[in-house]
């Protein structure tokens, strides 16, 4: 689907911190280069519509922080499941 300007796309706002709706404010050629927040009104580069990428490992949750204090230590998502042995 082209976008056109003054069309309507999702993308994530850098202000909102979330996907809104976005206005399309720019194009060069046939890319949208800048959008604007239908929510806030702040202009940034268009980001394809998707969320950034995380780089961070992510907080434990409140609940895990409670279980830690019962049990004394955190989860840990992320560790891979010992392999059985046959
Ligand atoms: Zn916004």
């Amino acid at each position: 689907m082209n976008l056109r300007i003054g069309d309507i796309s999702d993308d994530y706002c850098t202000r909102c911190h979330r996907m809104t709706n976005h206005s399309v404010a720019a194009m060069v050629g046939e890319r949208v280069a800048s959008v604007s927040c239908r929510t806030c009104g702040f202009q940034h580069d268009y980001r394809g519509g998707k969320p950034p990428v995380r780089s961070r490992k992510p907080k434990p949750s409140a609940f895990d922080q409670v279980l830690a204090g019962i049990v004394g230590e955190l989860p840990n998502p992320s560790e891979p499941k010992p392999r059985r042995k046959r």
